[in-house]
């Protein structure tokens, strides 16, 4: 459009993000310590990067009167929530660049269509995924070969920590399980026996020029990221190659522009798979923000900015620790009280991330506690007296 800024986008431009979650929050916090201006567009009035952004509009995400501000307002919109409506930053891509893609969005967006992206890149990334079939209607249910139990049913679309998933041992459990989500498209994955889980961020410029940060080793509990462990002894260094080889041939083969996160599984023999992944900052990468030169989100910036990226430093051990809202409640409490910062604090390293959520809800992401240090043995003891007051 006539007037528009050209890239770079330099501070005092304003940068623009769909979703006014934590991502965003920390993505707002990034582009305004660089001197940026900030836009938000949100539903929820009372956001977490809404709330310190200096452009609110909380609206709809295909609200066309909204998106029509937003990209009067911003010089780039990026999002933070991958499931931002596609269609949203298409439109939005009409007026102002958008980084990531709308297209490279809807992909990350369906299972069905980011395990054919995963499959179509095997050969570039030298990985594959799990073994699966795409069940949408009743044909492909039938059809379904005893090989895939026990397996797990995913829905398509919208499933998070977890969420939209159930274990099947049986056809007939699997039939009762597709029927439970009111038959929506689904894939049916191989339960696979895990090693472990790992994760690698890759950000790619709009020149197609990528840098990656070191690699994640990430422990779940019940479906949710609980642990990101990030230092030489937390993954085979063979693995980690692996990953972020396969990684940057994921984000290539899309030419992606922005951060992305690749989700791993090593199995017990050894070889990686890749699981999942998203197109932004993700929380397995948030010890960036304390132990390395650059975090996910400056770099966030960057690709969106387009201005240079440079290879992140590692320059501490990392371990971060989720913080879930089940710590503001004392056992068998249901009475919200505040956690054990003080004593927290005063240990070593510790760099405590808050999200500004006032309402603590069990299993909500309210924050995150990154601790680095000299070396693993002194961060391994900070992070287990950590765990241990957080109870
Ligand atoms: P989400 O979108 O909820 O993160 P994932 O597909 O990453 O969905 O699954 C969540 C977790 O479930 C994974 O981190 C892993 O621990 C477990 N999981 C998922 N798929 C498999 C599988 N095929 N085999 C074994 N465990 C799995
Ligand atoms: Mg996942």
């Amino acid at each position: 459009a006539p007037g528009r800024k050209t890239l770079p986008l330099l501070p005092g431009s304003t940068l623009g993000v769909m979703g006014g979650g934590q991502l965003g929050r920390m993505f707002v916090h990034a582009a305004q310590a660089t001197g940026y201006f900030t836009a938000v567009l949100d539903p929820d009035p009372d956001s977490p990067a809404g709330r310190i952004s200096h452009h609110h509009l909380h609206a709809d995400y295909l609200d066309s009167d909204a998106l029509g501000r937003l990209s009067r307002l911003a010089d780039a919109v990026t999002t933070e929530f991958e499931n931002v409506p596609a269609q949203a930053l298409a439109t939005l891509a009409g007026d102002v660049p958008v980084a990531p893609a709308a297209d490279a969005v809807a992909i990350a967006q369906d299972r069905i269509r980011e395990k054919a992206h995963f499959v179509r890149c095997s050969a570039a990334s030298g990985i594959g995924c799990a073994p699966y079939a795409v069940i949408e209607n009743a044909d492909h249910l039938a059809a379904v070969s005893a090989d895939l139990l026990p397996g797990i049913l995913k829905t398509a679309r919208m499933g998070y920590d977890g969420k939209g998933q159930q274990g099947v041992q049986t056809l007939a459990e699997l039939a009762a399980a597709w029927e439970a989500t009111g038959r929506v498209p689904c894939v049916l994955e191989k339960r696979l026996p895990l090693a472990l889980e790992c994760s690698v961020i890759v950000a790619r410029g709009h020149d197609g020029q990528a840098v990656h940060f070191p690699p994640q080793r990430n422990l779940h509990r019940g479906g949710i990221l609980a642990v990101t462990e990030v230092h030489d002894q937390a993954l085979p260094p063979a693995v980690a190659a692996r990953g972020v080889e396969a990684a940057r041939a994921i984000a290539e083969g899309i030419g992606y522009v922005g951060v992305l996160c690749v989700e791993f599984f090593m199995l017990e023999d050894g070889s990686l798979v890749a699981n999942e992944m998203a197109p932004r900052p993700h929380n397995s990468g948030h010890y960036t923000m304390d132990a390395c030169d650059i975090s996910q989100f400056d770099l966030q910036v960057r690709t969106l900015a387009g201005l240079p990226l440079v290879t992140p430093r590692q320059h501490s051990p990392a371990i971060m620790l989720n913080l879930l809202g089940d710590l503001w409640f004392a056992e068998g409490s249901d009475q919200q009280r505040d956690p054990a910062w003080a004593q927290v604090l005063a240990l070593p390293g510790t760099h405590l991330h808050l999200y500004g959520k006032t309402e603590a809800r069990r299993g909500r992401k309210m924050g995150h506690l990154n601790i680095t240090g000299a070396d693993v043995a002194g961060v391994r003891a900070a992070a287990a007296q950590a765990a241990a007051l957080l109870g």
